[in-house]
């Protein structure tokens, strides 16, 4: 068996002890004689493992009691949709849009009511976070939207926004779980789980109950009220049920981590190896405002197209495979989710190191 080292944006790499496990149980889940895939989502079985799974991220995020966790499909885009339709009572919502996957989320909203782009970083290829401490938020606004770690483009709000009493949705599909949060701030914290998590094919929507209800725009499907999914447990129909059993998996791995916050310190000693070896390269440099760096997506480039090529392919053949950047930005960006090992991170800087001697203009 031979495993590279994955730094792909996504569907990403995931913690092997919980590949082993799942491995280990493939065929026959604990004497129950069959797969968790085969198995009914109604079963004994089943409901230990979703409620063990909702269980153990109430822990680690220390979810209060009066906020609902949700296991839903159609990926974190379907909640662009879903965000609006639920709680739009007065069709008004202000985004604030630092990169493509918030832009997105603006533009499903225009499609149910009057979305207004509060804030925006597009003006410099969304390389920073605006300031957000005063922004106009509308009176009648029914809540202000952010994507909080924007995977494409490596930058993280440091500070949420200030909005001014309305309630805070945020999509989180990038930096769900790498440090500890304070759920309390947030209206919806929702995510795909396929960023940092488990596999594709599971979002997670943490919502205040309050937001959670009967009136939502006519026209919305059954499968798309948040009501309908809260009041059976993320059990109205078939739920993804193999990706919430690995889900769980990592919630147990993070857990015996030492939590969020030991992740947080891992992750910014894993980040600052090659951010500090970006800031000394004369070759690479990172794209992003260094105040707003995220730590789990580091964009960097060389300049120069054809190099970054070369070092792509040659980075691929050393085992540092999916460091191509995004098809909407170039260069390269290496993905360091929670289940990226230290030793991915110094393996990958000394490897660029070798290409900076080996390539550096005279
Ligand atoms: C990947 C990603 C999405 C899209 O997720 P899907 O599950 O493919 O719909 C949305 N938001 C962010 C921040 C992402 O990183």
């Amino acid at each position: 068996m031979s495993r590279v080292y994955n730094f792909s944006a996504g569907p990403a790499v995931l913690p092997e002890e919980v590949l082993q496990e799942a491995a280990d149980e493939m065929l026959d889940y604990r004497g129950t004689g069959m797969s968790v895939m085969e198995m009914s989502h109604r079963s004994k079985a089943y409901d230990t493992i979703i409620k063990e799974a909702e269980a153990d991220l109430r822990e680690l995020m220390n979810i209060p009691d009066n906020y609902k966790v949700l296991f839903l499909q159609g990926g974190a885009s379907q909640q662009f949709a879903m965000i609006p339709m639920n709680l739009m009572k007065n069709k008004v919502a202000d985004y604030i849009v630092t990169g493509q996957w918030a832009k997105k989320a603006y533009q499903e909203a225009c499609i149910y009511g009057k979305a207004n782009k509060i804030a925006s970083s597009e003006d410099k290829t969304f390389s920073y976070i605006p300031d957000c401490s005063d922004l106009p938020i509308s009176d009648d606004a029914d809540y202000v939207y952010i994507c909080e770690n924007n995977t494409i483009y490596g930058t993280k709000f440091k500070t949420l926004p200030n909005t001014k009493g309305k309630p805070l949705v945020a999509d989180v599909s990038s930096c769900f779980l790498s440090e500890p949060v304070d759920v309390t701030k947030y209206g919806v914290i929702y995510g795909g789980v396929q960023k940092n998590i488990g596999p594709a094919g599971v979002v997670i929507v943490i919502i205040r109950e309050d937001l959670i209800t009967e009136d939502v725009l006519p026209g919305t499907p059954t499968m798309l009220r948040y009501k309908i999914h809260a009041d059976n447990g993320s059990l109205y129909n078939t739920p993804p049920a193999y990706g919430i059993y690995i889900c769980g998996k990592v919630f147990k791995w993070l857990k015996k981590r030492g939590g969020l916050e030991a992740m947080k310190e891992y992750n910014e000693k894993k980040a600052k190896i090659l951010y500090d070896y970006l800031d000394e390269s004369k070759l690479f440099h990172g794209t992003v405002r260094k105040e707003d760096r995220s730590l789990m997506n580091v964009p960097f480039v060389t300049g120069d197209e054809e190099l970054d090529a070369k070092f792509v392919k040659e980075a691929t053949a050393a085992g540092f495979v999916n460091l191509k950047g995004h098809r909407t930005v170039g260069g390269m960006r290496a993905s360091i989710y929670n289940a990226m090992p230290i030793e991915g991170v110094e393996k990958l800087v000394e490897f660029m190191k070798a290409f900076e001697a080996a390539n550096m203009p005279v």
